[in-house]
């Protein structure tokens, strides 16, 4: 069965929060990371929310 794992990230630029579908865990370390947003249409750094696994 496979898992369906993402992350909600929470864009510093637009403020919108938006899944990112990953197939690791969260590194806890991160407290941030610099990522393409599909609102802004360019990176910027995003807030991780938290690690989901359905
Ligand atoms: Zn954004």
């Amino acid at each position: 069965m496979i898992k369906l794992t993402y992350w909600i990230l929470k864009c510093k630029s637009c403020g919108k929060e938006w899944k990112l579908l990953v197939s690791y865990p969260l590194d806890k370390e991160f407290q941030q990371l610099y990522h393409y947003c599909p609102h802004c249409k360019k990176n910027a750094f995003h807030e991780i929310i938290k690690y989901v696994e359905e």
